[in-house]
This record gives C-alpha cells, sequence and structure tokens, in this order.
C-alpha cells in the first residue's frame, strides 16, 4: 500500500522532533498520556449528556507497558478511541488546524523554544522511536484501524484486530546512540520517575506492571520478584484540595517533592480563583537566597499545569523580575496543552493570572511585614536587594507598589525600618527624609557630614547597597516627603549662625577661590561647611552624582567616567580655618600644603583613595619637620 505523506508543516515539526537533540526527550511520556486522559475526558463529557452512556470511573484508566527485549512501550487507554478519518486528520495534520507557524527558520532548527515551551503533542513520540504506530476503535463503531509510521516518509492506515474501544499507541523506542540513551525509556524505574514528574496530576489511574520483592508465601526469609499492577499516579493534586485539609507539613513536602529548593519555605501561599479566568496556585516564598540567585544563570518562573497536566517547567511570564524569587506552580482549566492557535490566548489569560499573582505576592508580603517582622527581615536579608532592583528598574514603572516593602537601617532605631514607619515619627519641622551612604554602618555613623542632621535629632537612613542610592533617586519622595542625602548642598536645615556664615562666606572669598584653584579642578567649589560641628572638612555634592554613586559607576565594568560634582566644605569654626587664614595671608606656599592635605583627608573620610598617595604622605612629612 501506498505511504501518504505528512502536511507540509507536519513533515518540518516531525523532522525537527527527529532530528533534535532535544534534552527533553521524556515529555513525550507526558504529551501522550495527556492525549489518553483527554480521549477519556471525552468519553466522560459524553455520558454527561448522552442517556444511553454511563461513565464507570473503575474502567477508565490509562495503562504504560515496556517490553525490554522487543524495545516496544505501549500507552493504551479505554478513552473515546478514534475513526478512520480521525486517524487520518489528526495525526496526518499537525494541531489539526494546521495553523502551526514557526516564527523563522532558527526556531525550526534548534526547535527548542516551540518544545520547551508548550510540548508538541502526538509528534513527540519521533524524539524516541522510530516507528510509531496506533491501534484506534471509536466509541459506537465496530471497526478498528492501525495507523503506522516510521517518522518523515509518511504514515499508511489498515483495518485490524481491537478488542475494546480505545486507542493503543505503540512505540519501537531507538537504539541507544554514542551520546544519548534511549534504553531508559523502557525502564521501568524511569518511567515510573517521568510519569510522577509531569502527570501525577491526571485525574485518571496510569497503570503500570511493576516488579515487587515480596516474602515467598510460607517462608520468611526467601524472598521472590512479582509482577503486581500499580496506580503510579496520585491523582489529586494538593492545590485542588482545601486549604484546610491541608498543613505546614503538607505544603512543604510539596517544596521539597518539587525541588523547589533545598531550604524550608518562609511562607507558603494557596490562591484558588474562580473568576474570569480559573486557576488553583501554589506559592513560596523561600527562606534563603539559591546559591545562584543574583547571577545570570539564575531563571525565574512557575510551573505551568493545565488541568493537571504540566506543560512548562519554568514559566517566566508568571511573575516580575522584582518577585523572581518566588517558587510554586499554576494550574488553571483555560489553558489548553494545545500549542498552536491557542498560544496567543494563553498569552492573554497568562496574563490576567500574572497580574492576579503579583497583587497575592505583595500582599503576603506586606501582611508578613505588617504581622510577621522577623520572618519579613529574614525574607528581607535574601531578597530585598531584588526589591531594589524592582524600585530601579523600567524607569521607576513599579516603585510605588513595591516602595512600602522596603526597608532600611535607621540611625536612631539601630535596625532596619519601613520608610512609613520613618515618615510617621518626622518632626513636624523635618522637611525631608535623610540618608547617608557608606560601606557599614560604623563607617556611615562616623561621616562628618551626618553630624548636623544628628544634631538636630532627626533619624538618618544608612544606606549599605550599592543599588540603595540608586532605587531612592527613582522613588524621589515618599509620602510627598523628599529623600535627601546627608551630603547634599542644602540639607533644608535652618542653621542658627546662617548670617554668620553668609559674613563668612563673603569675607573669605579670595581665600576660597584660591584653595578652589590650588585644587585645579577637582572640585566644584570651596564653601564654608553649616553642617560640620566636629570635624575640620567634608566632601559634599552638587548635582544629579553623589559621591557614593561615582564610586560605584567607576567600579563597573562599563565605567563611563562618570563623576560627581564635589564640593570642599570647610569648617570656619575649627582651629584649622585659622592655619588657612594665616598662611593664605603670609605663606602661599602653606596653603597650597594645607589644601591638598584637608582635600586628601576628605576624600579618605568618604572612602575614596587619595589621587597620590606619595604626595600625601611627603605633605604630611613636610608638616612634621
Ligand atoms: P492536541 O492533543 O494538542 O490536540 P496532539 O498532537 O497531542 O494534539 O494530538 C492530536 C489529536 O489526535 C488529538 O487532538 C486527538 O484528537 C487525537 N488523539 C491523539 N491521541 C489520542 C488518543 N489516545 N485517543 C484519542 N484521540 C487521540
Ligand atoms: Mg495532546
Amino acid at each position: 500500500m501506498a505511504k501518504k505523506q505528512f502536511k507540509a508543516e507536519s513533515k518540518r515539526l516531525l523532522e525537527m522532533m527527529i532530528n533534535s537533540i532535544y534534552t527533553h526527550r521524556e515529555i513525550f511520556l507526558r504529551e501522550l498520556i495527556s492525549n489518553a486522559s483527554d480521549a477519556i475526558d471525552k468519553i466522560y463529557y459524553k455520558a454527561l449528556t448522552d442517556e444511553n452512556l454511563t461513565f464507570d470511573k473503575d474502567s477508565y484508566y490509562i495503562k504504560v507497558a515496556a517490553d525490554k527485549e522487543k524495545r516496544i512501550l505501549t500507552i493504551s487507554d479505554s478513552g473515546i478511541g478514534m475513526t478512520k478519518e480521525e486517524l487520518e486528520n489528526n495525526l496526518g495534520t499537525i494541531a489539526k488546524s494546521g495553523s502551526f507557524a514557526f516564527k523563522n527558520e532558527n526556531e525550526l532548527k534548534d526547535g527548542h523554544d516551540i518544545i520547551g515551551q508548550f510540548g508538541v503533542g502526538f509528534y513527540s513520540a519521533f524524539m524516541v522511536a522510530d516507528n510509531v504506530a496506533v491501534t484506534t476503535k471509536a466509541l459506537g463503531s465496530d471497526e478498528a484501524y492501525k495507523w503506522e509510521s516510521n517518522g518523515a516518509d509518511g504514515y499508511t492506515i489498515k483495518s485490524c484486530e481491537k478488542a475494546s474501544v480505545g486507542t493503543e499507541i505503540t512505540l519501537t523506542i531507538k537504539e541507544n546512540t554514542e551520546d544519548e540513551n534511549f534504553d531508559e525509556y523502557l525502564e521501568e524505574y524511569r518511567l515510573k520517575a517521568i510519569i510522577k514528574k509531569y502527570s501525577d496530576f491526571i485525574r485518571y489511574p496510569i497503570k503500570m506492571d511493576v516488579t515487587e520483592r515480596k516474602l515467598k508465601e510460607g517462608t520468611d526469609n526467601e524472598w521472590e520478584e512479582v509482577q503486581e499492577e500499580q496506580t503510579i499516579n496520585s491523582m489529586v493534586p494538593i492545590w485542588r484540595k482545601n486549604k484546610n485539609e491541608l498543613t505546614d507539613e503538607d505544603y512543604e513536602n510539596f517544596y521539597k517533592e518539587k525541588h523547589y529548593g533545598f531550604d524550608k519555605p518562609l511562607k507558603h501561599l494557596h490562591i484558588k480563583v474562580d473568576g474570569a479566568v480559573r486557576y488553583n496556585a501554589i506559592l513560596y516564598i523561600p527562606e534563603n537566597m539559591p546559591f545562584d540567585y543574583y547571577t545570570k544563570e539564575y531563571e525565574k518562573g512557575l510551573e505551568l499545569y493545565s488541568s493537571g497536566v504540566l506543560i512548562m517547567d519554568k514559566c517566566a511570564d508568571l511573575l516580575p523580575d522584582y518577585f523572581s524569587f518566588v517558587k510554586g506552580m499554576v494550574d488553571s482549566e483555560d489553558l489548553s496543552l494545545n500549542i498552536s492557535r491557542e498560544m496567543l490566548q494563553h498569552d492573554r489569560q497568562l496574563k490576567v493570572i500574572a497580574k492576579n499573582i503579583k497583587k497575592k505576592i505583595k500582599n503576603e508580603l506586606q501582611s508578613l511585614l505588617k504581622n510577621e517582622r522577623e520572618k519579613y527581615e529574614k525574607f528581607y536579608h535574601s531578597f530585598g536587594r531584588q526589591l531594589k532592583y524592582g524600585v530601579y528598574s523600567d524607569f521607576g514603572a513599579n516603585k510605588e507598589e513595591l516602595q512600602d516593602l522596603l526597608l532600611f537601617y535607621s540611625s536612631k532605631e539601630k535596625k532596619l525600618v519601613s520608610l512609613e514607619e520613618y515618615v510617621s515619627r518626622m518632626p513636624e519641622d523635618q522637611k525631608y527624609i535623610y540618608y547617608a551612604s557608606g560601606d557599614t554602618h560604623e563607617r556611615i555613623e562616623k561621616l562628618p557630614q551626618t553630624e548636623l542632621v544628628a544634631d538636630k535629632g532627626y533619624e538618618i537612613l544608612y544606606f549599605t547597597e550599592d543599588i540603595d542610592e540608586f532605587a531612592i533617586k527613582m522613588l524621589m519622595k515618599y509620602n510627598e516627603k523628599e529623600f535627601k542625602s546627608v551630603s547634599s548642598g542644602d540639607l533644608g536645615i535652618e542653621a542658627e549662625e546662617n548670617e554668620k556664615d553668609a559674613s563668612e562666606e563673603k569675607e573669605n572669598k579670595e581665600l576660597f577661590e584660591e584653595m578652589k584653584n590650588i585644587l585645579s579642578g577637582k572640585v566644584k567649589d570651596v564653601r564654608v561647611s553649616k553642617r560640620l560641628k566636629n570635624h575640620p572638612v567634608c566632601l559634599a555634592s552638587d548635582g544629579e552624582v553623589s559621591i557614593e554613586m561615582e564610586k560605584i559607576l567607576q567600579a563597573m565594568p562599563d565605567n563611563q567616567n562618570i563623576k560627581a560634582d564635589k564640593i570642599l566644605e570647610i569648617n570656619v569654626n575649627h582651629e584649622v580655618f585659622h592655619s588657612l587664614k594665616t598662611s593664605f595671608e603670609n605663606d602661599k606656599e602653606k596653603l597650597a600644603l594645607y589644601t591638598n592635605l584637608l582635600y586628601n583627608q576628605a576624600l579618605l573620610i568618604e572612602g575614596l583613595p587619595v589621587n597620590d598617595p606619595v604626595e600625601f604622605t611627603n605633605d604630611i612629612c613636610k608638616i612634621m619637620v
């Protein structure tokens, strides 16, 4: 009998299946089992409307059997079966509608995108088999047919014998190659594991003959191996159960079974939504940061199920980047397994689900912060940075969403505080939310720039992570209050000696001008400091880039040499100032020496390197002799 050719698109996909070096070949079993489950579903729905048909749950099942010698794997079901026409239409054309459109040739070449994303149904059998035969008898028909193909060169359909309604798929498993092991698809333990992994929650029993070691009857030390039919899948997914049936331990076990993480989850969320889009989800907030979390190897995403069938391992679209630490799964009956035309539709429904999930995670974190502070701080320790990245990225699009989840160390409370807590404590005359940046809390504490603000009794937030200041610059305000670095030009604090400062500024205009010249472009200006109390000197920044930001930008691989506009501030109440004045009048060489020394000291206090360490130490020696 002449072989029939596959339709053009099917042929291309088939070739891709056969030739792809694809690491997830094992999904073929998921695809065939899900088809079998669909076929049983069809009888189930028919029975709902057809009086002559009853659905006796016990007689519906899927069976997987392997014959190692013959290299044959069969997947049979008692589902609705196919007529000759259906065989022709369903298995001769990919995805029925034939509208499967490849985005481009490259995608076709490696195929990863397509196979990885949504599975490709029946044809995936060719990833592991040289020959595929489908024997089937449709419900209400007396005739059975056999479809057979060994790949891209076409298929045949002929009449055959089959006792009961349903379908049996026979795969002749490929021989091992140098690089790939196909024998594993004939191994009992491997098949069991694949079924467990992908199809555990299929609603019908998936049966297999399993070898068990048992005590021989009548003996107490003689063992024998017996074959026993077992149901491999558990059939009831944990996410379909009621929350009150489940304990924390159940959720924890699920977390481990799924390998979501090696730690214990900090918190779980069990979501059931029955709205425009229906879905169930179990989400986890892990306690510890995965070791690769802040690397580009880390992949965010949730497992995606469609009616209990796993269709995607890591669906990235379900999570925004700033919640990329969340683990778990989503199951929706509104998503179909079909990869083809529903692709776009999926997207729309997925978006609704993703939006919903985002809201739930945020609420959960907020309530954790409110009610279980210690836990929240633990969480924040691991993932706070990611939230700050979230505030900063996408040009601040999500800043409002995230601002209440941020915590910073407080100079007054000596612990992490939220912005809300900070603002609620602000004295009436305090205009800004103050912060100071530095490597550690201890170093920030000693920064001369913090003196005035701290003296005023205002609280200061300590920024020790490189992202902090960038995130806050993006946020700009919280609750109408602007953020202000203690090093910025105008602190918004009315200094008592304002007039005195102004006159000092005028009086010493020439001195400051001279000092600025000595520093030849290293600072934008030399000024009277309003913030210094005990220290003689400090650096302040004027403009968008702070000194702390300069440090971070300079350390980046694509360093574009962005620098802060630095102001050298002089404490006119400090004794050193008199020396400056005297030397300005009598000894210009000394003024240059002092100016350079002060500037270098200011750099050191900021944690910046001095320009020329040798010159600096020479300068110190000069004043010693
Ligand atoms: P999809 O399941 O997304 O429709 P598949 O390639 O997996 O795509 O299957 C193609 C079609 O073949 C199915 O829609 C179904 O009509 C038919 N089919 C496949 N396997 C079976 C089966 N075990 N019993 C009945 N029909 C089946
Ligand atoms: Mg299918």
